[in-house]
């Protein structure tokens, strides 16, 4: 790293200015950032008291020169920006040069580092942004920051901070999350006594993810392996920030590569996986932890149809793009960044989940999946910070109150499991929930028999092992499905190659038509029928102005519509699939749709919920007797859709009760 130097007025003026030190956890990530940013390989956080009384940051980094260290506490003294023109292309985590200046004016802080080019180390003692003692020292290689008694000399910010636990859980979840950004780092975080995470350097994200949140977790996600797409330029679709667009009239036409490619990477989670709240996503761009609509609605976009809008999925995504796509020069603790060509970004996002989505088709099962085998047993469990399942900032993107959160510290051991139970409910109401907090769940094989038990069990015979058949997560295994007959004239159930499965059939066929329709619609080729009569719609002023905006998307979805005097229409042709009964309440529903869907999410959000409200209406109802050759149509049809996990609406489907689980239940395995 080169020598710090205070930036000239005319680059700092450019910087976003602002506070950094909201909170310990602030304190932690501006720590923690200067320690990558040294190349640092093994990182150890300690912390008291929720990180009040002290925060301590030790790092093997390429430590510091004396007179850098006395420099470093200058406001904008940074070693990692020169010029305006930096700013376009930052490659670090910090540039501002505000971090140590504003954590040492409002705490005591102690600095203790030494840079291999020098044989002594420096010590700086700082209290209320006061120089108190600089020192030569023998040090061993590398930083510590020592942060005591944060905001002693601010009571106003003192009083805001909430209580050791949540302070003390923002950490956690940072430190946690940075650890996954550097798989090949050893990253320790210690409360006072207790060890709450400690990772030694992982060849893969894969076995980070592994040794963090332990195999229960890495079971429910879908790995994204490696995507990439390439972006042509020009066009640019955003405004480029004041920023660079300064800069760039100051440089003059582009001299830009004609291509610029875009890589994602990372973790998320299959759709029986649902959250309350958007604290299970974490975002990094280049490196850098973010929160950013952009990339949270595209996130959102590609579960569109798979959760309920109201659940939220478990997401570690690592975007890496050329440093002059993103302006990270946007909000001071830099989280906020903007995108040079956000629409292209947020598709390619959406697109890529979406695909690798469609491509694991998995169903929802009725007890936790086997434990993985092609990773090594050692730390089967997550670490204990991996259960606190609170961040900054998700917090600041939820806005919400964080009710739970202060209790979620002192019971991290066994909740409820909130595994969907062998129990039928109506098809209303969520998709069962699992929770990445919670521990691994162990399987409830009842009371362990006792030797006599055994015994007399074995005497039913003993289940041939090669009999079995490993538990078979794809619902490909829906193709060859026997339909057995129907309980309560609403659920399918079936016998497969591996085990029972229930399906719900309501929903099971209204993914069959929602697909047919989103094709159709895609190929420009809906089946339309006409109305012997044109039906007459009233509209508000609202709705006339709704379906002003969608009419062409009416249109194309098929339903012919026409204006027919004041604030009525006409509809005189409608999709195939639906009835006559059902045209007026799917038109109103759609034009609900399009009033919220309208504010804010994109034309294929819209599209995708007219299909599913087609789809909806026009499918079979619960309740309802089918023969045997319908029921094996439906399963037939079904295992030929892209997703057969969830309805459009989200819900679930099928229940799979695996041979294995079975077996297990009736203690012969
Ligand atoms: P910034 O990170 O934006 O440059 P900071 O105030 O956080 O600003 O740090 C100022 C400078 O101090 C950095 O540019 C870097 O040169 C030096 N520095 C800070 N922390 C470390 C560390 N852990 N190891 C080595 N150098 C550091
Ligand atoms: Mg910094």
């Amino acid at each position: 790293m080169g020598r710090i130097r205070i930036l000239p007025d005319q680059v700092a003026n450019k910087i976003a200015a602002g506070e950094v030190v909201e909170r310990p956890a602030s304190v932690v990530k501006e720590l923690l950032e200067n320690s990558l940013d040294a190349g640092a390989t093994d990182l150890r956080v300690e912390v008291e008291s929720g990180g009040r009384r002290l925060i301590r940051i030790t790092d093997d980094g390429c430590g510091m020169l004396r007179d850098d260290a006395l420099l470093a506490f200058e406001r904008h003294a940074t070693s990692k920006l020169r010029d305006v023109k930096d700013l376009l292309s930052i490659a670090t985590l910090g540039f501002r040069g505000e971090a140590l200046p504003s954590i040492a004016s409002v705490s005591r802080l102690l600095l203790e580092t030494r840079s291999a080019d020098e044989t002594t180390g420096t010590r700086i003692e700082i209290a209320g942004g006061k120089m108190l003692r600089c020192e030569e020292a023998a040090l061993g290689g590398g930083t510590v920051v020592t942060v005591r008694d944060l905001f002693y000399n601010v009571p106003a910010r003192r009083k805001f901070l909430r209580t050791e636990q949540t302070e003390l859980a923002h950490i956690a979840s940072l430190v946690t999350h940075y650890s996954l950004a550097h798989p090949d780092k050893t990253f320790r975080l210690a409360s006072g006594p207790t060890e709450l995470l400690h990772v030694t350097p992982a060849a893969t994200l894969k076995e980070r993810v592994y040794q963090v949140f332990g195999s229960q977790v890495l079971e429910e996600l879908v790995d994204i392996g490696a995507r990439e797409r390439d972006l042509f330029l020009p066009p640019a679709s955003v405004p480029p920030s004041e920023t660079i667009a300064e800069y760039q009239r100051e440089r003059g036409p582009e001299d830009d590569p004609p291509t610029r490619t875009f890589r994602l990477t990372g973790f998320f989670s299959r759709p029986q996986v649902q959250k309350a709240n958007r604290n299970s996503i974490f975002i990094f761009v280049n490196g850098r932890l973010i929160r950013d609509r952009l990339l949270l609605h595209a996130l959102s976009s590609a579960y569109h149809n798979l959760i309920p809008p109201s659940a939220y999925p478990f997401a570690l995504l690592f975007l890496e793009c050329a440093p002059e796509e993103v302006d990270v020069n946007v909000h001071p603790s830099k989280t906020e960044v903007r995108f040079r060509h956000g629409s292209f970004v947020h598709d390619f996002v959406r697109d890529t989940l979406r695909d690798r989505l469609m491509e694991t088709r998995p169903a929802p099962t009725f007890s936790p999946a086997a434990p993985t085998t092609d990773l090594p047993s050692r730390a089967p469990s997550p670490q204990p910070a991996a259960r606190l399942p609170y961040s900054e900032f998700s917090q600041m993107l939820e806005n919400e109150a964080p009710a739970a959160v202060d209790s979620v510290l002192p019971e991290p051991a066994h909740r409820e499991s909130p595994l969907p139970g062998f129990t039928l409910r109506p098809t209303a109401g969520p998709a069962p929930r699992l929770d990445f907090t919670a521990p691994p769940l162990e399987v409830t094989p009842g009371p362990p028999p006792s030797g006599k038990l055994s015994r007399h069990l074995d005497a039913h015979g003993e289940f041939p092992a090669e009999a079995i058949p490993p538990p078979e997560m794809s619902l490909s295994v829906l193709s060859d499905l026997r339909p057995l007959g129907q309980i309560h004239e609403s659920f399918i159930i079936a016998a497969g190659r591996d085990g029972l499965w229930i399906i719900d059939q309501h929903v099971a066929h209204e993914r069959i038509l929602f697909e047919q329709v989103l094709k159709q619609r895609a190929a420009g080729r809906v089946e339309m029928q006409r109305l012997l009569m044109p039906l007459i719609l009233q509209l508000t002023s609202e709705q006339q102005i709704d379906y002003a905006r969608i009419a062409d998307e009416l249109h194309d979805s098929g339903f012919e519509t026409e204006p027919f005097g004041n604030r009525t229409i006409a509809v005189k042709a409608a999709p195939a699939s639906v009835g006559a009964a059902d045209l007026e309440k799917i038109l109103f529903e759609i034009l609900e749709i399009a009033e919220t869907e309208l504010r804010g999410a994109s034309l294929d959000d819209l599209r995708r919920n007219i299909c599913a409200s087609i789809a909806c209406r026009a499918a079979i109802k619960i309740n309802t007797r089918l023969d045997a050759a319908k029921m094996e149509w439906l399963l037939r049809a079904l295992a030929a859709t892209d997703c057969p996990m969830s309805c459009p609406h989200g819900r679930p489907i099928a229940m799979h009760y695996s041979t294995r689980e079975i077996l297990k239940a009736f203690h012969r395995l």
